[in-house]
């Protein structure tokens, strides 16, 4: 069990079960709140075998080094950061990935967890990850014949990677919403209940180089399909894009830099994964960066007043 102190009152958090308890009848003073975003996402490396449009990973070649990863998560893990999720790229792709994330569920009290797009998932690389992992996020755009035209790659090899990964940890799907996966949530919310997902996040498509933001039109049929939602697997919605929608955001009064926080794979610590500005996490660690943002986002603020 791990404690984490914030606006809110006090959250506890075990990372084997996922349970989340806050006592929020507790007011701690404001100078004993956890300084670390609760969840920080890396992105080891930028490095993917895939090629999908709606990609937002930068596409020059990084990758971080397993010693400044690992550095990283002890800071945020004293600082009351209570999970990190790998991404990139595809992370399974860092050729030191089974070993980060051993040293990560070992040396620290995070809840590991990874989003892949689970074609490498075979059962040998679950088996070298068992125990190191809380949880995973797989990548299903649509079903079938949509899924095999968004993602280039066959949807049985998606599945047989779902059945290894359901042997590793609980899992999640996520689906980015555009014009044709929309059309396709019965299907997708389906298929997570009859392979035993325990989440399904839906994340409205942002604009790329490729691809528009998800449009109104679109926004409304989700609107309209989360509205009618009856299925078993707990449904979330990207705070990106979600207008209105339930967020898979629950405390009203940590968000922003408080809830969660981004490392690309050149080692720059960001608001989120879209965010233009950043801060090169230095030689004096991640708590410095957090710094550094805060102090340009007041700036910002500031200026724009
Ligand atoms: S699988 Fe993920 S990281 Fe790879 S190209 Fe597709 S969206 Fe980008």
């Amino acid at each position: 069990m791990k404690s984490r102190i914030g606006p809110n009152g006090v959250h506890i958090f075990d990372r084997h079960s996922g349970l989340n308890v806050l006592l929020d009848e507790l007011c701690p003073n404001e100078a004993f709140w956890s300084k670390s975003p609760r969840q920080v996402s890396i992105a080891l490396t930028n490095v993917c075998d895939l090629h999908c449009g709606y990609c937002y990973a930068p596409k020059h070649r990084a990758s971080l080094r397993t010693d400044q990863v690992l550095d990283w998560l002890k800071e945020l893990d004293a600082e009351g950061c209570l999970g990190i999720g790998f991404g990139g790229g595809e992370p399974t792709l860092h050729p030191d990935f089974v070993n980060i994330c051993k040293r990560a569920a070992a040396e620290t009290q995070l809840a590991v967890t990874f989003t892949t797009h689970g074609h490498r998932l075979s059962p040998q690389l679950v088996q070298r990850l068992k125990g190191a992992i809380h949880f995973v996020c797989v990548s299903v755009d649509g079903v079938g014949r949509t899924y095999e035209q968004q993602r280039g790659k066959q949807f049985a090899s998606l599945l047989r990677g779902i059945e290894s990964i359901a042997t590793l940890s609980p899992f999640g799907i996520n689906v980015v919403v555009n014009e044709r996966t929309v059309l396709e949530l019965d299907a997708i919310s389906e298929l997570a209940t009859k392979v035993g997902a325990s989440e399904l996040l839906l994340l409205p498509q942002q604009a790329t180089a490729v691809v528009t933001n998800m449009d109104g039109v679109v926004g409304r049929a989700l609107q309209d399909w989360v509205s009618n939602y009856g299925g078993k697997v707990r449904l979330a919605v990207s705070e990106a894009g979600a207008s209105g929608l339930p967020t898979c955001d629950p405390l009203p009064n940590e968000l922003g830099l408080r809830a969660y926080a981004h490392i690309d794979a050149s080692g720059i610590l960001r608001t989120s994964s879209y965010a233009p500005v950043g801060a090169m996490i230095g030689g004096a660690g991640v708590m410095s960066a957090f710094k550094k943002i805060r102090n340009i986002l007041k700036i910002k603020r500031e200026t724009q007043v």
